[in-house]
């Protein structure tokens, strides 16, 4: 009943504070959960989820397969490590955290060998906090040529995560600036291609609505 009552709550919310809502996903982060506490939303037929550890996606993927339930869109939002990729690369669905040029040339490289294209978005540090993690602005445009030369990913759009603040008016700059960046990719070198910005979590995802967000991420609103 929770989880149910969270969920009808945020895309009430999704309909309040977004300018175009048809076009926001939300993503349910199930990194913090069980399989059993998983097939509660799958029960309520909600079928979108975030891992950030490939090795825990791959055995929840697994569990799932195991018992026929397999129309699950699986995202991945964590740290990826490259001799990871294998572990997910097969079902995801979405990466929203390819913050480097060896990474998404290795996620290419494994996507071939599968003979697919993978959905991707570019995790910005738009904060330009040391600890954050993501690409620095000035990396990406020094990257931008490589990146787009690389066949077998499909770069779809923009992520980034504000920090935890209370300063209400910092996160909506630094989603604003995402949004913005997005708008200046989209004209210079992707033609408007990207449609993505996942931006948005439990803490300040009405803001990343009003600014923009096509993805919100959530889990502790979710699972309490
Ligand atoms: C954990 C996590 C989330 C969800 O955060 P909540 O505060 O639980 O909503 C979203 N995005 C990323 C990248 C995360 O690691």
């Amino acid at each position: 009943m929770q989880i149910e009552d969270s969920i009808k709550e945020i895309l009430s919310d999704i309909e309040k504070y977004s300018p175009q809502p048809e076009k926001v996903k939300l993503v349910v982060v199930t990194k913090y959960n069980v399989c059993e506490d998983m097939q509660k939303l799958f029960d309520l037929n909600y079928k979108i989820v975030a891992e950030n550890k490939a090795q825990v996606m791959k055995e929840k993927v697994a569990y799932f397969k195991d018992r026929n339930i397999n129309d699950i869109e699986w995202h991945f939002i964590g740290n990826l490590q490259k001799n990871k990729i294998k572990y997910i690369i097969d079902t995801v669905s979405l990466i929203h955290s390819v913050n480097s040029l060896s990474l998404a040339e290795e996620i290419d490289k494994k996507s071939k060998e599968i003979n697919k294209i993978t959905n991707v978005l570019l995790e910005i540090n738009i904060s330009n906090e040391e600890s954050k993690h993501g690409y620095r602005i000035e990396d990406l445009y020094r990257d931008l040529k490589s990146l787009l030369e690389l066949k077998n990913i499909n770069i779809v759009g923009l992520m980034t995560m504000a920090p935890y603040i209370e300063d209400e008016d910092l996160v909506r700059e630094i989603f604003c600036n995402l949004r913005k960046l997005k708008d200046e990719l989209n004209e210079k070198f992707f033609d408007g291609k990207l449609k993505e910005l996942s931006m948005g979590m439990t803490n300040d995802y009405k803001i990343a609505l009003e600014e923009g967000s096509t993805i919100i991420r959530i889990g502790r609103k979710i699972f309490k």
